[in-house]
């Protein structure tokens, strides 16, 4: 029941220096010093001599079930693996629906994410999906977030982009108000996430809401901000008036996006450019679809993007833009377990989750703790889904 890590670098995101982590079942019980064993107590002591160790990453965009099938039904893309996952050193994901809100359903959805939460993870999800009227479970946005625990907003609702319902600003403006009161209503963050799109309408119709009503900025997360530089100057913007800004690790020139801005350096110029550093996340859209159009619209190839992007990235932030590792993680736990009301999430803190990475001198993933589980070692997966090793 007990694990003390021994003289650990810890990063909660501050920077504690050395210190001893003494774990209780799923909780972080006692950083100290130095934590001494009373004698006659069957500890598990492991020494993290020369290791780091930062917050579980929060992963608050991934396609749990799937997504895609913009190039037809043999496109659509896989579901979720266990040690997919928490190899990439994310141990709490929030799920959604993405293209397809017909042939996916939010109760499979619910489904998948109990299941990911009985195998270790920390899970949540979002009511809807591209369109609107948006599916949902209980029949409407607001009350799928009061009644159903693991339902925390809505999302992913597409904007400026060819694929969307083609939602008009009275739309939007029901959507995220209806979102709100859910959430005041539950206790929970009630966000909307937009899916941003290519099209040139960007932010606009999302900013004219915020600018003509009385919801807040904080009240939704445009993601895939950096999937071209408009959008992205865009982005800044909207950060530095008070909104967030979501940064998606999987959309990167690298990843065949040739016009997105790489996500290690769109963090560095969203700090250059004066975006506070609470109102920047980042998320995988891991499992999704990254359709490949022409310019006519047509559909001429589909990848599938992957979770380990998210940390491959803050490694970058890092080693390439000089961003402090405690900056760094902030944007991948601690800011979107605020963002979000994630209660006991994003931080090293006594009697919060033991969702805990541990890195070597490299920045290299040694270990991965979820809710007190050792789930990775020696970069290795040790625990895995029901089914993955069929
Ligand atoms: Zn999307």
């Amino acid at each position: 029941m007990f694990t003390l890590l021994q003289q650990a670098h810890v990063i909660s995101p501050e920077d504690l220096g050395l210190k001893d982590i003494l774990l209780c079942g799923e909780k972080i019980a006692a950083i100290e010093e130095k934590i001494e064993i009373p004698a006659g107590w069957n500890i598990k002591v492991i020494d993290m001599e020369g290791k780091t160790v930062i917050p579980g990453l929060i992963d608050s965009h991934i396609h749990l079930i799937g997504g895609g099938g913009e190039g037809g039904p043999a496109t659509r893309t896989p579901e979720v693996l266990l040690s997919k996952v928490t190899r990439c050193g994310v141990t709490t994901v929030i799920g959604l629906l993405g293209t397809d809100g017909n042939t996916r359903h939010m109760e499979s959805l619910l489904a998948k994410a109990r299941g990911l939460e009985d195998e270790g993870l920390s899970t949540f999800i979002y009511a809807g999906a591209y369109q609107i009227p948006t599916p949902t479970i209980t029949g409407s946005v607001r009350s799928d977030i009061i009644l159903i625990d693991k339902i925390i907003g809505a999302g992913e609702i597409a904007v400026s982009d060819h694929r969307s319902a083609q939602p008009t600003r009275e739309d939007l403006q029901k959507l995220l108000a209806e979102a709100r009161v859910g959430g005041m209503l539950s206790g929970k963050a009630g966000i909307v996430d937009f899916h941003m799109g290519d099209g040139t309408r960007g932010l606009k119709d999302i900013k004219y809401v915020m600018e003509n009503t009385e919801i807040p900025y904080t009240q939704c997360v445009p993601t895939h901000v950096n999937r071209n530089p408009h959008l992205f100057e865009e982005a800044l913007e909207w950060a530095k008036a008070g909104g967030y800004m979501d940064i998606t690790s999987g959309v990167s020139p690298a990843s065949g996006s040739a016009h997105a801005v790489k996500p290690s350096k769109a963090i560095r110029r969203a700090i250059d450019s004066g975006v506070p550093l609470n109102r920047i996340l980042m998320s995988s859209d891991g499992n999704g679809s990254v359709p490949v159009f022409d310019e006519q619209g047509n559909t001429i190839g589909v990848g599938v993007a992957n979770q380990k992007s998210m940390f491959t990235e803050i490694q970058d932030a890092v080693l390439e833009e000089k961003i402090s590792l405690s900056d760094a993680v902030q944007i991948v736990s601690t800011n979107v377990a605020r963002a979000y009301k994630l209660k006991n999430k994003g931080n090293i803190i006594v009697g919060f989750d033991a969702d805990l990475v541990v890195l070597d001198k490299n920045l290299a993933i040694q270990q991965v703790w979820a809710k007190g589980q050792l789930m990775v070692e020696n970069g290795n997966p040790i625990v895995f889904g029901t089914f993955e090793n069929l």
